[in-house]
């Protein structure tokens, strides 16, 4: 048995057979080309590259209604990469200018696109170098010959006297997204994990590994060499770490982990119709967050009474040209209509920070040409409301959208990033002036929607009584106002131990907030990660919250802490909580509390 450290990337565990997927290496032959021969081998490249994206958009035309938004958008970002100029048209010139060959021109060019990536200091650039190796890797494949994708045949797989399990951990070097979505839906193949030699947290695969559920690890160095073809492993994502040739005592343990883990599962599903009460009888709404209009079937298979948060700038965002009125009106409506009357809070773009629109889309803005795309510090920047009321036609263009969509559907405008008082009438008449305009254009809209405000900087959780006489309804972003109130940039990874949601500070701010809404009567939800985190469930129903809003995938579990709870033990647990100063007390309150509503739901 031996044990190798990587990195996990998903959650959970996978035990399974090995199989080694050959390395992707190709003999890439390099010579000089005869003048007379460079329209064969541009002709060649042209061939190499229409076969890749024939395979891409077929790849993206299969993908099942109800995957993940992300399986499409990374196919989408290989699309994008393989149509870059860059890649694409540079590597035609070189052929014709050093008079190379195909394969040659487009590994100069490939290091050159790599080593710019690579150059810059933030590790989501970094790893981006990954994607476009992997587009180039499918190129190259094409130009010797093979179908792009064209992947390993995978040998039956030896299954051990008595065993049953002959499911399969993918072994390789480096697995592209679209790769992945080839294998896990290969009918044979009974994909249960993988591990990569390269690769980091925030690399592609990565990210998709996580949204399919698939447990994976990575940067596991030099593991090809470390395991033989059928040698059986375990996959500990939890750990991020690969057992090979477990022994008799591993191996129970773990399969005694995964049939918890698949019990505990089978026990949450049992909850979906179940109504969120508390144990005395308090009902809690249970919203989804969402990003994309086909994440509404999510939200609906996981039960949620409604979408608390409609991340509405993904529709902005990887794209050149930005969505008019009619594209947007489509896609909030797609929402309201499968929703069926269940609340949908739309939330107004929140563009800025970590979340910047294409050069081109902001150059119909009318952005100057050569303003920076990331500012210095762009969280305290041109972000959210601040960027709607620079840019009026783009967001009288989003609230007309809205409106719209609330002839539908039970629709709600949440506005983000909101600090100051003027920023909420400003934002109201827009929402009025909006109003009027699809009046005089005869579009239908519900003229009462609901404006509500989320409380996500500092400054808003300490003006609450002017808040609460302008707006209809709050919604607490817990991840910037833990971001705002800490001074800790929250994809800064040097700092991401100093992030607390039990920081008193940034407790006191949401108490604050819920009690202000009771008792001015207006619902509160909080929409932030803190929402799903099973472990402040009760200090928030403590706190008094009666709305979480949350990833889908949260849902259940969250509902089980809720009907475990009593309002009374719970409004004692946040009292205590609150007199705390120390994080670390208030974790252990939590804990203990946790353990006691575990116990008693066993009994
Ligand atoms: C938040 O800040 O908590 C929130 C829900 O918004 P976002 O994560 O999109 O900034
Ligand atoms: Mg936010």
């Amino acid at each position: 048995m031996k044990t190798l450290q990587g990195i996990g990337v998903s959650r959970g565990i996978a035990i399974g057979r090995v199989h080694r997927l050959a390395p992707s290496e190709l003999d890439i032959r390099q010579f000089q080309i005869e003048r007379k021969d460079v329209l064969h081998e541009v002709a060649r490249l042209n061939n190499a590259f229409s076969l890749v994206r024939a395979e891409l958009d077929a790849l993206r035309d299969g993908v099942a209604a109800d995957a993940p938004g992300e399986v499409r958008a990374f196919l989408d970002l290989h699309r994008m990469i393989l149509d870059d100029s860059m890649l694409c048209d540079a590597p035609r010139d070189l052929v014709r200018q050093k008079l190379i060959n195909a394969e040659w021109a487009l590994t100069i060019q490939l290091e050159q696109v790599c080593r710019q990536f690579e150059s810059i200091d933030d590790e989501y650039f970094r790893s981006r170098s990954e994607d476009v190796r992997q587009v180039v890797e499918r190129v190259l494949k094409a130009l010797a010959g093979g179908e792009a994708g064209t992947l390993p045949k995978l040998p039956a797989l030896r299954k051990p006297e008595g065993e049953a399990a002959d499911r399969v951990v993918l072994v390789a070097r480096d697995l592209a997204p679209a790769d992945m979505l080839h294998l896990k839906d290969r009918a044979g193949l009974d994909l249960a994990g993988f591990v990569t030699e390269l690769g980091g947290a925030t690399s592609h695969t990565a990210i998709l590994a996580r949204s399919l559920g698939v447990p994976a690890v990575l940067g596991l160095a030099d593991v090809r060499s470390a395991v033989e073809e059928g040698d059986l492993v375990i996959v500990d994502a939890d750990e991020g770490r690969l057992i090979v040739q477990p022994d008799a005592a591993e191996l129970d343990s773990y399969r005694q982990r995964v049939k918890a883990a698949a019990e505990a599962r089978a026990e949450l599903r049992k909850l979906k119709g179940k109504i969120a009460r508390t144990r005395d009888g308090i009902a809690i709404e249970l919203l989804a967050n969402i990003e994309l209009p086909g994440d509404a079937r999510e939200a609906l298979e996981a039960g949620a009474d409604g979408i608390g948060l409609f991340r509405t700038e993904f529709l902005f965002m990887n794209r050149d040209r930005l969505p008019d009125e009619d594209e947007q009106y489509e896609a909030y409506a797609k929402v309201a209509r499968a929703m069926k009357g269940k609340p949908v809070v739309i939330r107004t773009l929140d563009i800025g920070a970590d979340k910047v629109l294409n050069e081109v889309a902001r150059d119909s803005l009318g952005i100057a040409a050569g303003a920076p795309t990331v500012e210095s510090n762009p969280a305290l920047g041109l972000r959210a409301i601040r960027y709607c009321l620079a840019y009026p036609e783009l967001f009288l263009t989003q609230l007309r959208a809205i409106l719209r969509a609330s002839s539908v559907g039970t629709v709600r405008i949440l506005v983000p990033m909101l600090a100051h008082v003027h920023e909420i009438d400003s934002a109201l008449s827009f929402v009025a002036r909006a109003k009027e305009q699809l009046k005089e254009r005869k579009h239908k809209f519900d003229a009462r929607v609901p404006v509500g405000g989320m409380i996500e900087v500092p400054a808003a959780a300490l003006s609450l009584p002017a808040f609460v006489k302008r707006l209809k309804f709050l919604s607490i972003g817990t991840n910037d106002l833990i971001q705002y109130t800490l001074a800790i940039d929250r994809a800064d990874s040097s700092v991401s131990h100093l992030y607390d949601h039990l920081h008193p500070a940034v407790l006191q701010l949401i108490s604050r907030t819920i009690k202000t809404g009771e008792k001015s009567r207006l619902p509160v939800s909080v929409c932030g990660e803190m929402a799903g985190e099973t472990e402040v469930t009760e200090l928030l129903l403590g706190l008094g919250l009666k709305q979480f809003s949350m990833h889908p995938s949260q849902i259940l579990a969250v509902k089980q802490r809720v009907l475990a709870t009593s309002r009374r033990s719970a409004i004692q647990l946040a009292s205590r909580v609150m007199r705390a100063a120390d994080p670390m007390e208030i974790r252990k309150a939590l804990e203990r509390s946790a353990a006691r509503a575990d116990s008693q739901r066993a009994s």
